[in-house]
């Protein structure tokens, strides 16, 4: 696909990924991981996927994976997912479908024909698998810009109408060097009321779900970190938290340039050189901030005196109104008819994807 949000685009499909063996070393070398996410490009076009994942759940003591995914390759998915639920120690599998709108505008901005016709038929697959393994958990996930606000406004909706096993809507903020340079993040009070709209839907659903108290505190933060623009919450990546691109390159979140690639140095080389130490003091000083979820909330979640703040911030005792009916943008049967059959045409500027087998994640 093509999306015109991502902040990876640059390097996409560039056939440089470590290999099996790279990653298998990687996890041998390191310790307790707690919290795994795996993200792309696409995921699933890994063919080694479940082999990965199985390893970190074994040799790190991996408890819970994210996955976000485009949707689009149903049978891999469902293979990969099935395989890696072998390992009886993994307490949560979640699969975040991204979605940015509804049909038609979801295909186009994507440029990829029936890219939420094939989402949809994943989440009917996976259904299946969640039928007999409930630690498989299903949700959305959309990247606000400001183009799309409408458009999400419609699909929570839709989603919350046609999923009845999707648990959570999950809902980020555009960032980094995207694809599309025209295209901007929301405007702040639009995204607020947007979330509230989601979690007043979605309300029912989240209760009990594992990370639902978080989500509210993890909004709250974002709000709070662009209207002030500094960290609200010190953020503790390069210490709770590290990201590893495939090509090997190792930095302390996806903003700041790699401080060393796995090819040339060990992991521990790299985590404990000076330029990390440097880096470390540049992010206590706060002088950066972002939005980004994968940091936050490890940044909340495990540092105490925070936590109380934000839950104090994001009010998390309040239970969300429920949301009226004619609060709902909802699509009438027809007009879902229309979009879903735009989806489909040629006219749109679509490309389909090549094999899954030729490409790259
Ligand atoms: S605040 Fe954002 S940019 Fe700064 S270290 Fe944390 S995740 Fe990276």
């Amino acid at each position: 696909m093509k999306c015109a949000h991502c902040f990876y685009w640059r390097s996409l499909n560039s056939k440089d990924d470590l290999t099996k063996e790279e990653l298998l070393e990687l996890s041998r070398s390191l310790g307790k991981i707690e919290n795994l996410s795996i993200s792309g490009g696409e995921p699933f076009l890994r063919n080694e996927f479940a082999e990965i994942t199985r390893q970190f759940v074994r040799q790190n003591g991996v408890r819970q994976v994210y996955v976000p995914t485009n949707g689009y390759f149903t049978e891999r998915i469902v293979a990969a997912i099935e395989n890696a639920l072998e390992e009886p120690e993994l307490d949560l599998f979640v699969v975040e479908l991204s979605l940015d709108g509804m049909p038609h505008f979801h295909d186009q901005f994507r440029a990829t024909k029936n890219a939420f016709k094939k989402a949809m038929e994943t989440y009917d697959a996976l259904v299946e698998i969640q039928e007999h393994d409930q630690r498989l958990r299903i949700h959305a996930i959309s990247t606000a810009t400001d183009r799309n606000m409408d458009e999400i406004q419609r699909l929570t909706t839709y989603l919350y109408d046609r999923c009845s096993k999707m648990d959570h809507h999950n809902l980020a903020i555009i960032r980094g060097d995207r694809k599309d340079p025209t295209l901007h993040g929301p405007h702040l009070k639009q995204y607020e009321e947007l979330y509230q709209n989601i979690r007043r839907l979605w309300a029912p659903r989240e209760e009990g779900r594992y990370g639902g108290i978080v989500e509210p505190m993890l909004q709250w933060t974002k709000i709070q970190t662009i209207r002030n623009e500094t960290q609200v919450v010190p953020c503790r990546a390069g210490v709770l938290a590290v990201v590893v691109y495939a090509n090997g390159d190792v930095s302390v979140c996806e903003n700041h340039k790699p401080l060393g690639n796995l090819r040339h140095k060990s992991f521990w080389e790299i985590w404990d050189s000076d330029k990390a130490r440097e880096l470390r003091e540049l992010i206590v000083r706060k002088d950066c901030w972002c939005t980004s979820e994968t940091f936050m909330w490890p940044s909340i979640v495990y540092q105490p005196v925070q936590l109380g703040r934000v839950m104090l911030g994001a009010k998390v005792w309040q239970t969300p109104l429920p949301l009226d009916e004619s609060e709902k943008l909802r699509v009438s049967e027809e007009e879902l008819a229309q979009l879903e059959q735009e989806s489909g045409d040629p006219g749109i500027n679509a490309q389909v994807p090549l094999d899954g087998e030729k490409q790259k994640s």
